[in-house]
């Protein structure tokens, strides 16, 4: 955890006055500072302006979706995110119906769609059976975006100033640092667990086009998956999922690693498969450990402390299985803004700086985490009995994986219908 962070907690300082008077070490900021120094009733204006602000930490998918759906509704925040850069962690991300609605509320859904093809439906392939089966991706439309187009779309609708890099944290309000989360320690969360499975992820260019049709295919062959989506005419994404070994922690930071470890992985699979991997862009090259925050831990979990809450990974990462963890994210960040708006809008200015607000905030937050905690652990509850299923898990536990999905999923393409409603 964060030195600057863990020490704020050891002071057991209140979290609503590191909400209020966020510091962000950054050349930038520190500039700022001083220039409102120098300049006397614009910078009292200024400084009024920025005790104001709400600190999200992350700029991640749901940092980002959190920052906007704030300035949405005439709410200030400011982004905290550690890397240098804003990172595209996965290649691509594939949204689905309800991951739309969302980013059709943060007024993007247009945009990103110029970027991206429709996709048709989903297909399986068991190579070792010779079979395969047509599946829908249910309701609603689905397409595959560029990690980097989504993220950058996403940034650029923002103020200018409200993302601030390799800033060192010294208390925060929103927490949308992923898997890892500080925030969630903040909030004792139980640490998420691991599932037996690896997943490296990739893009690869046609520079002339491809012909593959507009839909994703997984095909599976002795344990191994590998899955493809067509981003647009001339890019593809794929992934390769396999149980993870302890090599996996060696190949994590190293791309070539990445590709020179995966292609044994997909010998017996079709000549294209082999070329696409062969010809991935190596940047776009990553290795994921595949994390869950557990249905019951969500069930339970305490997701408020004070004026600090968690949103996307960094409350309920979940596997890939489903496809929702982007969207779900994107879902939580129109909620969480509305009911901050909501509670804020129930306050003067006169009241502005009082406990009164503070409470608003609060409850806020509860109002936010009673709206997403059932969805979540739905969502949750549904990616963990697939993982089981497509996993490594003994013959038992499949069997009873199929029993609990019949009895709670019977539709299984339910997820995507969620409406996170108007922000
Ligand atoms: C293999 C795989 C495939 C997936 N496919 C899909 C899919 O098709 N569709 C879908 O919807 N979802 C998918 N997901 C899930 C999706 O990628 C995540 O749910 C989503 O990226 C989470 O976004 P986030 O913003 O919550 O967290 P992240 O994307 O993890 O962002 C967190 C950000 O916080 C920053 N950060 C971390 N700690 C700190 C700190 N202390 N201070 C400041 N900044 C910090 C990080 O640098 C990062 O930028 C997939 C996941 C995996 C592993």
């Amino acid at each position: 955890m964060d030195e600057q962070f863990q020490l704020r907690k050891q002071r057991d300082l209140d979290p609503l006055s590191i909400f209020y008077r966020s510091q962000v070490h950054s050349q930038r900021e520190r500039e700022r500072k001083r220039e409102r120094e120098m300049d006397g009733r614009e910078a009292k204006a200024e400084e009024e302006e920025e005790e104001r602000e709400i600190v999200i930490v992350g700029g991640g998918i749901c940092g980002l979706a959190t920052a906007l759906a704030l300035h949405r509704k005439g709410v200030r925040s400011v982004v905290l995110e550690r890397s240098e850069t804003l990172r595209a962690t996965g290649a691509a991300i594939g949204i689905l119906a309800n991951g739309w609605l969302a980013l059709h509320q943060l007024g993007l859904a247009s945009l990103l769609r110029q970027s991206s093809l429709p996709l048709q439906r989903a297909r399986e392939v068991w190579l070792d059976k010779g079979s395969t089966k047509e599946t829908s991706f249910g309701h609603g439309e689905t397409r595959c975006l560029k990690w980097s187009d989504l993220i950058n779309t996403l940034a650029d609708a923002l103020p200018p100033h409200t993302i601030h890099f390799g800033c060192q944290i010294v208390g925060v309000l929103i927490g949308c640092d992923g898997t890892n989360s500080v925030v969630a320690d903040f909030l004792e969360l139980k640490p998420p667990k691991a599932f037996p499975l690896s997943v490296v992820r990739g893009l690869t260019k046609y520079p002339s086009g491809h012909a593959f049709a507009h839909e994703f295919v997984r095909m599976r062959r002795n344990n191994i998956m590998v899955g493809r989506i067509p981003i647009d005419d001339k890019s593809v994404h794929w992934m390769v999922g396999q149980q993870s070994t302890p090599k996996d922690a060696r190949a994590l930071q190293n791309p070539d690693l990445i590709r020179q470890s995966t292609l044994p992985l997909i010998d017996g699979f079709p000549p294209e498969i082999q070329q696409m991997i062969e010809d991935s862009d190596v940047e776009s090259l990553s290795l994921t450990r595949l994390r869950y925050r557990a249905p019951w831990d969500l069930l339970l979990g305490k997701f408020r402390k004070g004026t600090v809450t968690v949103a996307g990974d960094a409350m309920h990462v979940m596997g890939p299985f489903l496809g929702q963890g982007g969207s779900a994210g994107l879902e939580d960040a129109i909620v969480l803004a509305r009911c901050l708006y909501q509670k804020l809008s129930e306050v003067n200015q006169i009241q502005s700086r009082s406990q009164m607000m503070m409470h608003k905030v609060g409850e806020a937050m509860d109002q936010y985490v009673k709206e997403r905690r059932m969805r979540v652990v739905r969502l949750s509850m549904q990616t963990y009995l697939t993982g089981l299923l497509v996993g490594p898990s003994s013959m038992l536990v499949k069997l009873a994986s199929i029993v609990l999905m019949v009895i709670f999923f019977q539709n299984q393409n339910d997820h995507s219908r969620y409406d996170c409603g108007l922000l």
